[in-house]
């Protein structure tokens, strides 16, 4: 693989300290072009800008994917990554169903562990501390003729992360139900750039009116529970986890699955079947909702403190031990070489 490297990293100017999330890049990146039907060898330069034409089918109609990883460093310097086989091959799912030509399994692999050991000192050792990875893929055809691009670009590029949101920090919600995220049949269960401009919008106006995020609900009755921003939900209703099943519509989140799998291995009961909004409201009146918490892989475990429907809001009735706790120690003890892994979920970057 070619590479060209940075004459003098740029890691002495950062404050690690305090890093707002997704605004530093690391010294590299992964590039690699598809020209003339084929993927080309990947390279890594310095990570910068890049010339692309402005008729790129990219800027006009949106054919672009994307994944979100994390990289960790243990106590031993090594570098490891979460279920990276489970992320490139929804990569490769959201590419196919975005006509995109995926990129296959070993230049995904290849490219990555290279740009990570090249990039290693970005890595910060310790719990809180982790190096977010974005592979995306774009169609770049310097054409405005409403068709799938020819050519396209991959990329990789990295940027240091502190814990999202702060430890324990909890989230006010607000369940939406004038507009939607994804409709069957649609792209809502594959990582479409498209589809997050689609949220801003509905966003705003419920970080505008104070809460953080909002909950999706399903595009033909607006009754079911869908997702959060970029988390899947899970919800704890007496003594059983409960989480709305994958489909069109909710995307299949890596992090959801390992905690369904945990929960499985724990021994705590679980149900992965629709959620009404009416079941969580009435669980929050009678005492039976005990925990609402997103997952997904920037916060790992998001616990939900609040949810708004109809201008009234509702609380879970959270225990002192809870299930989010399990789940985010779990994971994140998993992911930083700090457990067991008995799932084989810890992959070591050499
Ligand atoms: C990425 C994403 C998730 C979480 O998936 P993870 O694999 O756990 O990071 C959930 N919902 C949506 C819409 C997403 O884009």
């Amino acid at each position: 693989m070619q590479i060209s490297k940075l004459n003098k990293s740029r890691i002495g100017e950062i404050d690690f300290q305090n890093l707002p999330f997704g605004t530093v890049f690391t010294d590299h990146m992964v590039i690699a072009r598809y020209r003339d039907d084929s993927w080309s060898e990947p390279q890594i330069i310095p990570y910068g800008d890049f010339k692309i034409s402005p008729a790129a089918n990219v800027f006009h109609y949106g054919q672009a994917v994307f994944e979100g990883m994390k990289a960790y460093k243990d106590g031993q310097g090594q570098i490891l990554l979460f279920r990276p086989m489970d992320h490139c091959l929804r990569l490769q799912k959201s590419a196919q169903r975005l006509n995109i030509p995926p990129v296959d399994t070993e230049l995904f692999f290849k490219s990555l562990k290279e740009l990570l050991k090249l990039d290693h000192q970005w890595i910060i050792p310790g719990k809180e501390n982790s190096l977010y990875v974005r592979p995306f893929i774009i169609g770049d055809s310097p054409k405005i003729q409403v068709s799938p691009s020819k050519t396209h670009t991959f990329m990789i590029i990295c940027s240091p992360a502190r814990s999202y949101f702060e430890e324990n920090q909890q989230i006010r919600v607000i369940i939406n139900t004038n507009h939607s995220r994804a409709a069957i049949g649609g792209v809502g269960n594959v990582k479409a750039a498209g589809n997050y401009a689609a949220q801003f919008y509905p966003t705003n106006i419920a970080v505008e009116s104070g809460y953080q995020q909002l909950i999706w609900t399903d595009a033909t009755t607006h009754r079911y529970i869908e997702e959060s921003g970029t988390m899947n939900m899970v919800f704890r209703i007496g003594e059983t986890l409960v989480t709305p099943p994958v489909s069109d519509r909710i995307l299949d989140g890596i992090t959801r699955r390992s905690v369904i799998t945990i929960a499985k291995n724990q021994g705590i009961p679980l149900e992965i079947r629709a959620v009404k909004i009416s079941e969580i409201i009435e669980g929050s009146l009678n005492g039976s909702l005990k925990e609402i918490f997103g997952v997904g892989t920037a916060v790992v475990v998001c616990p939900i403190s609040e949810f708004s429907f109809e201008n009234k809001t509702y609380t879970a009735h959270w225990p002192r031990k809870t299930y989010a706790q399990v789940f985010k120690k779990m994971i994140t003890d998993i992911q930083h070489n700090l457990a067991n892994d008995p799932f084989g979920w810890r992959y070591v970057v050499n």
